[in-house]
């Protein structure tokens, strides 16, 4: 049944692209509003000279919580995207050894008693305990925390003691694993939140257990196709999506969110506004000083924040033997951490992280050449590095490490064309705050109830959706949020809408 009600989206991030979906397979009018030509913010493509990549994610974990936002919207994730489960999921290239890593866990046994001498009882007791640490906790991370008494739950409540606060991932680990080395295999993916392993609370112990039990998918042709094939499910429901649309600003009356103003000096006026821009720059850009509390501008300066990234996109004419993911840890990791985290300086031994989808999908560069994404973390712009003086000389400090740590000696003669964003490009350009790429950090004061609410608690008929909201920054988290936010507006207005018990897909998986 079609609802009279407007909803406004800011943003075509997979956030907002996400709640559009949902919202107008309810009947709801959804127009959304995008800055960009193209859909899919941090997760669109970038084409160049017949290569594509993705210009942020590139692991998609959790396939099962994407398939269930299709399903209730009616619709088969199949029928839109192909997924491509990979194995083994990376290559992880320490300075001494090399670990394939696979979500099967005989593989995993006989990789990990081949590079590590302190046998695999750790990682069963890993897979076992931390399967129940994830299936306690999963619950309660997908629920609404916009007010107190959801926040204080009986499940939550009983959960509380697998939080195992106020450990970080690194630490937890020490339970399994004796060699720092061994860890690190286990704890990279705080990276995933844009955190050190040693501050990442130890509950995202969950992230590589997910990939050691669930794997990792590439999707064909890109993940950027998934904010694409979300768009379509968004007009085929009869929503619009409005790209080359920047909004300037909030219409705000009376602390209630009335519709929004366009950079052309249109006003749009609708029922709700969900807001999918970075949740900082959105508060600090959108809406008059004076106007929030809260996340007024000075707190959010306060805030802390995730790192940011150094992204080099290169089409090669050339392909290389390299798996699809390779993650290469800094000779000296932990001065690597403390540099990007603590002392938010440049350093010459870094961890990087380099895609070569070409590897497995044939599609994203012309015959006999291929499209590399390498990604190296750095500090957020409270750096205060200027990007404009030192993006070309990390480039050349990028591709000779290309060549030191993976044998890509001769990378520079091959590079057909190439874009590279900075800490200070992803402010500018892509309007990310302090150009902090994961968001507002997920330290556990800025979680669950402490992180900002889906239905946002400083402004009437705003919802907040992506990566600096509750759950928090990565696909499927973010899809929960764009779930939370849907399913609050559609109850407000008694629109009727199928639910699917969040950890249904778990079960799903494993059939
Ligand atoms: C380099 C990188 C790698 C990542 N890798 C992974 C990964 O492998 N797996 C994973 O799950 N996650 C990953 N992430 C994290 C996360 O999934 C992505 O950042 C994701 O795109 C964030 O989605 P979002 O919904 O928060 O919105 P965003 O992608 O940030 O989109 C917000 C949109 O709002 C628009 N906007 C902003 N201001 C305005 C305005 N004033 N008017 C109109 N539009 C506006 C922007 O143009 C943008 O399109 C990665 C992120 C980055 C940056």
């Amino acid at each position: 049944m079609a609802s009279s009600k407007h909803i406004i989206i800011v943003g075509a991030g997979p956030g907002g692209l996400c709640a559009g979906m949902l919202l107008s397979h309810r009947g709801f009018k959804v127009s959304v509003f995008d800055k960009h030509p193209d859909v899919g913010g941090r997760n669109r493509a970038i084409r160049m000279n017949g290569f594509s990549f993705d210009t942020g994610p590139t692991f998609l974990l959790m396939k099962g919580v994407l398939d269930e936002m299709f399903e209730l919207c009616g619709r088969s994730s199949e029928d839109y995207l192909e997924f491509m489960p990979l194995s083994p999921m990376y290559r992880l290239v320490y300075a001494d050894r090399q670990l394939s890593v696979f979500s099967d866990r005989e593989n995993m046994r006989a990789e990990l008693n081949r590079v590590f001498d302190e046998g695999t009882g750790g990682y069963d007791r890993f897979m076992d305990n931390e399967r129940n640490r994830f299936n306690r906790l999963y619950p309660c991370i997908t629920r609404d925390y916009s007010n107190l008494a959801s926040f204080l739950s009986l499940d939550l409540i009983k959960a509380l003691p697998w939080l195992a606060f106020p450990k970080s991932v690194f630490n937890n680990l020490g339970q399994y694993f004796d060699q720092e080395k061994m860890r690190l295999a286990f704890c990279f993916q705080s990276k995933y939140l844009g955190m050190s392993p040693w501050d990442c609370p130890a509950l995202f112990t969950m992230l590589p257990y997910l990939e050691h039990d669930y794997g990792i998918y590439h999707v064909a042709g890109g993940l950027n196709r998934i904010a694409a094939a979300m768009a379509k499910v968004i007009e085929e429901s009869g929503g619009e999506i409005h790209l080359n649309a920047e909004i300037e600003s909030l219409i705000v009356e009376n602390g209630s969110v009335k519709g929004v103003k366009l950079q052309n000096g249109e006003h749009v006026r609708g029922d709700e506004v969900i807001i999918n821009a970075d949740f900082a720059h959105a508060m600090t850009h959108l809406v008059e000083p004076g106007t929030l509390q809260k996340y007024d501008r000075q707190k959010l300066e306060k805030r802390e924040y995730s790192c940011s990234t150094f992204m080099l996109y290169l089409g090669l004419d050339t392909v290389y033997d390299l798996p699809h993911h390779t993650i290469v840890f800094a000779k000296d990791y932990t001065t690597n951490i403390r540099n990007i985290f603590r002392n938010k300086t440049l350093t010459q031994d870094f961890s990087f992280y380099v895609q070569n989808a070409t590897a497995s999908d044939a599609s994203l560069a012309p015959a006999g050449k291929s499209a590399l994404y390498v990604l190296v973390p750095m500090p957020n712009n409270d750096s205060g590095i200027d990007w404009q003086t030192h993006c070309q000389e990390v480039r050349e400090q990028v591709l000779d490490t290309l060549g030191t740590r993976l044998g890509l000696t001769d990378i520079r003669q091959h590079i057909e064309c190439e874009k590279i964003i900075t800490p200070g490009s992803w402010e500018s350009d892509e309007h990310v705050y302090k150009g902090a790429t994961f968001s507002l950090s997920h330290k556990f004061s800025q979680m669950l109830y402490w992180r900002p609410h889906n239905r946002f608690e400083e402004l009437d008929n705003c919802y907040l959706v992506g990566g600096g909201t509750h759950p928090g920054s990565g696909l499927p988290t973010i899809y929960e949020s764009a779930r939370i936010s849907s399913n609050l507006i559609s109850k407000k207005h008694r629109v009727p809408f199928k639910q699917i018990n969040p950890t249904a897909w778990l079960k799903k998986a494993k059939a």
